[in-house]
């Protein structure tokens, strides 16, 4: 409620998924007459349909602000809130994926996922309570935490980095992993659900500040063309993306192997994944074989920063060694 209060407005929307629509509530309870309601319809995406109907139950029950509760899809619609209405928000993150740190926003029209960056959908609170994130499935949380691991693993060899970002994502990775490795011991263990939101802070905040490569377009490109799960597809693809990337970009590697006291980066992300019982090739999350050719296509067909140049044979490549869960290589 205080920070309600400290944003100067008065009545707020709760956005929710209709599985998290509990803690809606819970949050509806303790802002008593400052809730002007619930929309617990988020899905993943972020329908332009869903994002119009929130912003329209949020003028017709005369919210002047939304409070977010939930993973990137529930934090996701209230950026389209504020980007269609311009509502501030409050954002209270239950996974990994880092979005309430940054300006960049997803709204799915008509089958196409278009992406942006503005300043009006990043959240103006942020409210990090580890006990929210105890209820994230273990095998969500695992693959949350790689999503997140992915943001500083690419941030970390972006062309507009700079030293503080550097610190940051080698930090997150290093947070992230400890915590990860100790909670698929004890999902229930709050100083690592607090070390792990610690590092979705640090991962997301890279995110926000810089820009991302090959590895977060592929799985922009696998998760929306071929509608596989965001967050396993992050899992399986990061060794692999890095690998295409790593002998030109030393630093980077350097950092990533120190964060997970591994001697490779590569070989400890895909370790990593293996202790922690994630996916490791694409076949085993729903991708046909028959549509790697068409992912890489889509893939290399615009250009975009990357420290490799973009080529269609080694992307190619690439997506074979994910699709099987070989062990990754730099692609000739
Ligand atoms: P999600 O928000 O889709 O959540 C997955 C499921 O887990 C949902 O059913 C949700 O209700 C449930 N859940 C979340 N937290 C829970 C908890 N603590 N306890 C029990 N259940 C819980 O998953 P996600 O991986 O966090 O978000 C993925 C989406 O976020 C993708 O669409 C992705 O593109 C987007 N994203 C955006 C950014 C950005 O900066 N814009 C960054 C990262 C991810």
């Amino acid at each position: 409620m205080r920070e309600i209060d400290t944003l100067g407005v008065t009545r707020a929307l709760i956005l929710s998924t209709p599985e998290q629509r509990v803690s809606a509530e819970r949050v509806a309870d303790l802002l008593g007459a400052r809730s002007a309601g619930i929309f617990a319809k988020a899905v993943m995406h972020v329908p332009i349909e869903t994002a119009r109907e929130a912003r329209d139950a949020a003028r017709e029950l005369g919210a002047d602000c939304a409070v977010a509760i939930g993973g990137g899809s529930t934090t996701g619609l209230g950026k389209a809130v504020a980007l269609e209405s311009g509502l501030p928000t409050v954002a209270i993150p239950t996974t990994y994926a880092g979005s309430e740190m940054t300006s960049i926003y997803g709204i799915t029209e008509a089958g196409f996922k278009r992406a942006g960056r503005d300043p009006r959908v990043l959240p103006r609170t942020v409210i990090y309570d580890p006990e929210l994130s105890r209820s994230l499935p273990i095998d969500l949380s695992m693959t949350s935490g790689l999503n997140a691991i992915a943001h500083a693993a690419e941030g970390l060899y972006a062309h507009d980095g700079n030293p503080i970002t550097a610190l940051m994502a080698e930090e997150g990775i290093r947070a992230m992993s400890s915590a990860l490795r100790t909670l698929r011991e004890d999902p229930y263990d709050l100083d690592a659900r607090g070390d792990a939101l610690y590092g979705a802070w640090l991962c997301g905040s890279v995110l926000g500040a810089v820009s991302m490569g090959l590895h977060h377009k592929l799985c922009h490109t696998l998760g929306g063309t071929f509608d596989l799960p965001h967050a396993e597809v992050h899992a399986v693809m990061l060794p692999h993306a890095l690998a295409y990337n790593a002998n030109l970009a030393p630093e980077a590697m350097l950092r990533i192997g120190r964060a997970l006291g591994a001697d490779d980066a590569t070989i400890g992300l895909q370790e990593l994944a293996t202790t922690l019982g994630t996916p490791t090739s694409l076949r085993q999350i729903g991708m046909l074989e028959s549509s790697l050719e068409r992912a890489a296509i889509v893939a290399v067909s615009e250009p975009y920063p990357n420290p490799r140049p973009l080529e269609y044979g080694p992307v190619r490549a690439l997506l074979q060694r994910a699709f099987e869960g070989d062990v990754p290589a730099m692609e000739p």
